[in-house]
């Protein structure tokens, strides 16, 4: 939701892990500052979202790059599913995709006198959806979703119309897509890459000395790829996770949560030798 286009194209994403010492090379003396997906980027995308087992090897990776800089988990889920899954004190989480901030001395939610809305919604979604076998709808505090995986091919259309329909009749929610799942959020301007930004400034690391890593696999990334990108050359990096490359707003990719765990490893082993 960015006000400029993107650069959008499969072509021209090196692996940051394949061609690791380029991207130092890119980091060069800056410190950086990285921003997490968790769904499909630091796990694999599984039926139903609590199987989504954060692995305890990534754990320790992602605990041991957070002593060397900073690092936020943003992520669709609500704010304390996703720190839970995590499971790491004193991190950054933006949950309901970055509606529910909170960290040390931080806390930030937008969109607070949309919960009516969402109540009213949510109640009228589960009507709707009474009866379709697999469909999961799932409330968070600032955002409902409605997972598909495990909805018969041939009535997935129509749980999608069943949401356009109650969307319809709630102009103050609006709905966004990813993989497998539709969503009803507030309708206001924020999104994933408004969360990086405010994240940025708030915690001080909007100047030259920070440069922003984002990784992440799915439509509500390119949000946060797109803000990146549009600090400037080189002042935001964005990573996604992708197989078979795909269009996206990120310079870099990577193939899967195994190798987002990689990188990770290798980014943190470079950073600990300065
Ligand atoms: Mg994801």
């Amino acid at each position: 939701m960015t006000d400029q286009p993107s650069p959008a194209s499969t072509e021209g994403k090196p692996s940051a892990l394949v061609r690791f010492d380029a991207f130092a090379a890119m980091l060069g003396d800056r410190r950086p500052a990285v921003f997490l997906d968790y769904d499909g980027t630091l796990t694999p995308i599984v039926e139903r979202p609590d199987l989504a087992i954060l692995d305890d090897s990534v754990r320790a990776v992602i605990r041991r790059l957070a002593g060397l800089c900073p690092v936020a988990v943003v992520s669709g889920r609500d704010l304390d599913d996703v720190a839970r899954h995590v499971g790491i004190d004193d991190l950054i989480y933006a949950g309901s995709h970055g509606f529910d901030i909170r960290g040390p001395d931080l806390r930030t939610q937008i969109g607070e006198e949309y919960l009516g809305d969402l109540d009213e919604a949510e109640a009228a979604l589960l009507g709707r959806l009474h009866g379709v076998e697999g469909a999961l709808v799932e409330r968070k505090r600032f955002a409902i979703a409605i997972h598909t995986r495990r909805v018969a091919r041939d009535r997935k259309a129509s749980v999608g119309d069943a949401v356009q329909g109650v969307a319809a009749a709630f102009p103050k929610l609006r709905v966004t897509g990813g993989k497998e799942i539709h969503e009803l959020r507030p309708n206001v301007p924020w999104d994933k890459g408004k969360a990086v930004l405010s994240l940025l400034d708030t915690l001080g690391l909007a100047g030259p000395e920070t440069l922003p890593l984002y990784l992440g696999d799915d439509e509500t990334d390119e949000d946060a790829f797109r803000a990146l990108a549009a600090r400037g050359e080189g002042q935001g990096v964005g990573i996604r996770v992708m197989d078979p490359p795909a269009p996206s707003a990120a310079a870099w990719s990577l193939k899967d949560p195994a190798e987002a765990g990689a990188f990770l490893d290798r980014l943190a082993v470079w950073l600990a030798e300065g």
